[in-house]
């Protein structure tokens, strides 16, 4: 941290930030093995995809999502007023490249797919492009660095393909905002001329030095993630005890069901104590809880909620 203060001068604030981002997006496509003109990056990779939608989506064709998956994806299609059609996952949260065999105007679905933390294989990821050579399929790995293999070497066979990752959860950066896809030359280019006519100046030149930097320190980052996955593997055994049921988790979260007790009260229940899961009372999901995985301690006080939670609602059943 003092490192990056040292370099921190106060003309940072006077002058606009450097709209090529190239210190951060050098720093990418070292660590990622890449060009830098493969590397696009953004204020947290909301900023990214949202502008991936506005580049390469937006016909008449639907693009095509999973019915399942992260929340933001229908909203940017209705801001942008591009046609979508939701593939339902199959019955145990799976996507079948076969449903994606069909007219579109583009493809996009998280790997680890969120809520469900459910990893795809490189294969099934990679059905779906070679399936739909006229199409951009965008692979959102925000959650691809606990346990995953990313889709990246893939690019090297096609250019169709858009990969975007974040700094906000493997990294626990999220404050910083900072997101980044790679791609072919081609697929960034049109990204940035489209940035480049909204709003040259998205992130600010701290920022930039920070990501940069702390690419810098890989062995530290392989560690804290090394931390999460270790929790994330007690927490399936502990949650098993307690009576859950979840797909398996690639990610830093567990989408899980209880035998008996009701979603919707645990939640409750869990809020009341001041911990707080998500829960979305939708179809399909009404019956699972996200837990995120948190340190060692936060999750035995989950534990130990759960336990009386779990009692408490089986003496009113
Ligand atoms: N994609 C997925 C699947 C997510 O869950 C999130 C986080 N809510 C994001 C993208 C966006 O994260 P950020 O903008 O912090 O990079």
């Amino acid at each position: 941290m003092q490192e990056i203060l040292d370099q921190f001068d106060i003309s940072m604030m006077r002058k606009y930030p450097d709209p090529n981002a190239q210190i951060l997006v050098d720093a990418l496509a070292k660590a990622y093995g890449v060009s830098p003109k493969q590397v696009f990056v953004g204020v947290g990779s909301d900023d990214v995809i949202s502008m991936a939608f506005m580049t390469f989506f937006g016909g008449n064709k639907p693009i095509l999502f999973p019915d399942v998956t992260y929340s933001f994806y229908d909203v940017w299609a209705d801001v942008y007023r591009i046609p979508y059609t939701q593939i339902p996952l199959t019955e145990d949260f799976r996507i079948d490249p076969k449903d994606y065999a069909r007219e579109n105007g583009g493809i996009i679905f998280p790997n680890p797919n969120a809520p469900t933390g459910v990893f795809e294989s490189l294969d099934t990821i990679e059905e779906i492009i070679k399936e739909n050579p006229d199409s951009i399929v965008i692979v959102d790995e925000a959650y691809i660095d606990f346990g995953g293999t990313s889709a990246l070497p893939l690019l090297d066979k096609y250019e169709n393909l858009l990969v975007v990752q974040t700094f906000s959860k493997s990294r626990s950066m999220a404050g910083m905002r900072i997101g980044f896809a790679i791609g072919s030359e081609k697929l960034i280019r049109f990204m940035n001329d489209v940035k480049f006519s909204v709003n040259s100046y998205t992130m600010n030149q701290v920022t930039l030095l920070c990501g940069a930097k702390t690419l810098e320190d890989d062995a530290y980052f392989r560690d804290t993630t090394a931390k999460i996955i270790a929790t994330r593997e007690e927490a399936k055994k502990r949650l098993t005890e307690l009576g859950f049921t979840f797909p398996d988790s690639y990610s830093n979260f567990i989408f899980a069901k209880h035998k008996t007790a009701d979603a919707g009260k645990i939640f409750e229940k869990l809020k009341e104590r001041r911990i707080f899961v998500r829960y979305w009372n939708k179809s399909r999901i009404s019956q699972y809880l996200r837990i995120t995985i948190g340190t060692p301690e936060e999750m035995e006080r989950l534990y130990s909620a759960l336990t009386e939670i779990l009692t408490e609602l089986e003496a009113t059943a």
